[in-house]
């Protein structure tokens, strides 16, 4: 027979915990999370975005041999209609700008894979020369890091399930939250 344990006493109403008051942990939000996140993964719209020999890999998995399009992505010449770029290549000094003013283009929400050794850390540009950023981050947040020289065009999906299971366990308010804090490059600001 099991015991009642009464030493545990019982917390009358005014010691009650309070209810949080947190937004986020609110039932009817998490559920709204659930579909907006679902909407999002399910339509990845990259920007065709390239500069260098990474952008070779990235153009072979757009193809149809790997048909990334059964992912709902739909690659974008317009900043307007993308949320998800794809930073295949070198960045260089020269580039940046206008790398941060596509970003700043695109809608929110949006996400960044960084693709190959030299848009993550310079790669082999890291070393003399005076021209390669050394690390996309630190000019635009960075979501998935994709290492490689070059990445395959396996990984390169890899990387992009990865995003989608991250969108997956998002929330909403989370995500307008890193914009705000993360402290990138703005062309806005020259
Ligand atoms: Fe080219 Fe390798 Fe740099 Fe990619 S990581 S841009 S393949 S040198």
């Amino acid at each position: 027979v099991n015991k009642i344990d009464t030493s545990e006493r019982i917390a009358s109403p005014i010691e009650r915990p309070q209810v949080t008051t947190d937004l986020s942990e609110n039932v009817i939000l998490t559920t709204v999370d659930d579909l907006y996140n679902w909407s999002r993964l399910s339509s990845l719209w990259p920007l065709l975005f390239g500069t260098a020999c990474c952008f070779i890999e990235m153009a072979a998995m757009i193809g149809s041999r790997f048909d990334f399009d059964r992912f709902g992505l739909l690659p974008r010449a317009s900043t307007r209609q993308a949320d998800l770029l794809i930073t295949a290549g070198t960045i260089t000094m020269k580039m940046a700008p206008a790398l941060v003013r596509l970003y700043e283009q695109m809608p929110e929400p949006k996400y960044v894979i960084a693709m190959g050794a030299c848009t993550i850390t310079g790669g082999m540009f890291s070393v003399d020369s005076p021209t390669a950023v050394r690390g996309v981050d630190k000019l635009i947040p960075v979501d998935i890091y994709l290492p490689g020289c070059p990445p395959r065009p396996e990984a390169v999906m890899d990387a992009i399930i990865k995003l989608r299971k991250k969108i997956a366990n998002e929330s909403m308010q989370e995500r307008s939250k890193l914009n705000q804090t993360h402290r990138y490059y703005s062309t806005t600001h020259n």
